[in-house]
């Protein structure tokens, strides 16, 4: 985020814009697209544009005002260059600002002195063994760093200890064969080959959930039976892994659409639970942000439940396209299929759409707490007395929780799960991130709610704050507006804290303006949790 997104904030503080139109694909020969490419020629400076840089749309959006908002990745040299990815703003043609990160037009030569075959012996030794199928590698700038480097990304895919898929990406230096960076592209919950077709008439069976009760399920009828195919949602559809790991398992069928006994007794239960929660989330960014499905194209994602045997957690892969739920333990943990779970699951997956923010570092910290947000935002949204709304993570899954006492994590005071901070310090970014995003975690909760005590379903509490101020919240409604804006619009690939600031602020500022009571919330919530 550059200081061009400040000045601009002010500029704009007069006219308050709502998004409206968010394109679903970017459509070849879009004209948002052709203005904004003309608007890199005519700016490269401010692009950091290098003679042989190129730039891919990914993603268009236009306000209600006209302004554009349009996102590219870049490569040089026919090389991806990984964190040169850029969103253009502009109105009437006119170039308002960019939002990047990259800080040089620089380029490394390309001719690599490492090969692609010792850099994946290289990623090798850090992956160990057990991966599956051949590495794949490919060269890349590598941008995230001070100075952009010639690189291999090489991609080992494999199973952990625990049965978690991973995609790991290792960037290996391609002078200095040294690893740079990795991150997997596999995001989980927490730290740490079926048949049958999906589809056919549209259904509304009912599911009946472990977590949220009885529940309204959209389903399909097909030759005689029904299965768990969302056709009003973009074909979205549940199976059953059956323990298994591998594939897409099978798709649930059922005789009479009912689906389920509220207990875990019956296999169709955690299914209910999952296509309950990923049709509840479908429905929460539909509903909010005008957003149709994870890639705003209409399209439903593949649910597999019964992920494993005794797996206590629950993932998104970008390489699938798709989510999974584990069963738990049985001993302290139920399915991970709780409302919020789907929701945190599924905003990876929009996540990986829209600002596609690294999992790795202070971006993959805001890439965690952007799912925790929005999960929590789907709980509130459900509006279910089975789960109702609250600002902890996975309070469900635990078999025992008198009170409602345990959680996986807790927005409003990251630190109760004695690893995740409250308050932003620099060396925040070499935490798992499942803990770097208690700081954003806890800036949500101080926006929407503010720092005193409130009456919750476990008890009346407040949020700490780490500079001692009091913070009146701005509501859920607007928070999860100025967020989501935040995060469609302004964050890139490699945004950290203080850009997550800068973007924020500049969604406060086109939403309420510069002057309102929104825009100063965000900046004290932030300099509340020492990002400032
Ligand atoms: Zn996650």
């Amino acid at each position: 985020m550059q200081l061009q997104s400040r000045l601009l904030s002010v500029a704009i503080a007069a006219a308050l814009v709502l998004p409206v139109t968010a394109l679903a694909a970017v459509p070849a020969g879009s004209p948002a697209v052709t203005r904004a490419l003309g608007l890199i020629d005519g700016h490269g400076k401010s692009f950091q544009r290098a003679d042989a840089d190129r730039f891919v749309a990914r993603d268009v959006i236009v306000d209600s005002d006209g302004s554009e908002h349009v996102r590219f990745d870049r490569t040089y040299r026919g090389l991806p260059v990984i964190g040169g990815d850029v969103v253009v703003h502009s109105k009437n043609g006119q170039l308002r600002s960019a939002s990047m990160t990259l800080k040089t037009a620089g380029r490394p030569d390309v001719v690599p002195a490492v090969s692609a075959d010792q850099a994946i012996v290289e990623a090798g030794t850090r992956f160990g063994t057990g991966f599956q199928g051949v590495p794949t590698s490919r060269l890349v700038v590598y941008a995230r760093g001070a100075a952009p480097a010639l690189a291999h990304e090489v991609v080992y895919s494999g199973l952990k200890a625990d049965s978690t898929p991973t995609d790991m990406h290792y960037i290996v230096d391609a002078k200095s064969g040294q690893v740079l960076a990795q991150w997997d592209t596999v995001e989980t919950g927490k730290p740490g080959s079926g048949g049958g077709t999906a589809g056919g008439t549209a259904a509304v069976g009912t599911g009946k959930t472990l977590f949220s009760g009885n529940v309204t399920l959209n389903t399909a009828s097909s030759s005689g039976s029904y299965n768990l195919t969302d056709t009003t949602r973009g074909g979205g559809y549940t199976t059953n892994m059956a323990n298994g790991t591998r594939g897409s398992g099978t798709l649930y069928t059922d005789a009479d659409n009912i689906w389920g006994n509220n207990a875990t007794s019956d296999s169709a239960t955690a299914a209910a639970d999952a296509h309950y929660g990923v049709a509840t989330t479908w429905d929460f960014y539909k509903t909010t942000f005008g957003r149709n499905g994870i890639a705003n194209d209409g399209k439903g994602a593949l649910s597999r439940v019964h992920y494993s045997r005794n797996y206590v957690n629950a993932f998104w892969s970008d390489s699938c396209f798709c989510m999974t739920f584990g069963d738990g333990d049985g001993v302290t943990y139920y399915p991970l299929v709780a409302l919020d779970v789907a929701g945190h699951e599924m905003s990876h997956g929009v996540t990986s759409r829209t600002a596609n923010l690294t999992y790795s570092g202070e971006s993959g910290g805001l890439n965690e707490a952007n799912s925790d947000i929005m999960g929590t935002m789907v709980e509130f949204f459900a509006n279910n007395a089975n789960d109702p709304g609250d600002y902890e993570i996975g309070e469900m899954i635990y078999m025992s929780n008198p009170g409602q006492a345990k959680a996986l994590r807790y927005m409003y005071n990251p630190n109760l799960d004695g690893s995740s901070p409250n308050c932003y310090s620099s060396g925040i970014g070499s935490l798992d991130v499942h803990y770097s995003s208690g700081v954003a975690n806890h800036f949500y909760y101080l926006l929407a709610e503010g720092s005193g005590a409130k009456t919750w379903p476990n008890g009346n509490y407040g949020s700490p704050t780490c500079n001692g101020s009091s913070i009146a919240g701005i509501g859920r409604a607007a928070a999860q507006q100025v967020w989501y804006r935040a995060l469609t619009v302004y964050m890139t690939s490699s945004t950290n804290y203080a850009g997550a600031r800068a973007a924020t602020l500049s969604a406060a500022a086109d939403l309420y303006g510069a002057g309102s009571t929104q825009y100063a919330t965000v900046a004290a919530a932030w300099s509340a949790v020492s990002v400032n």
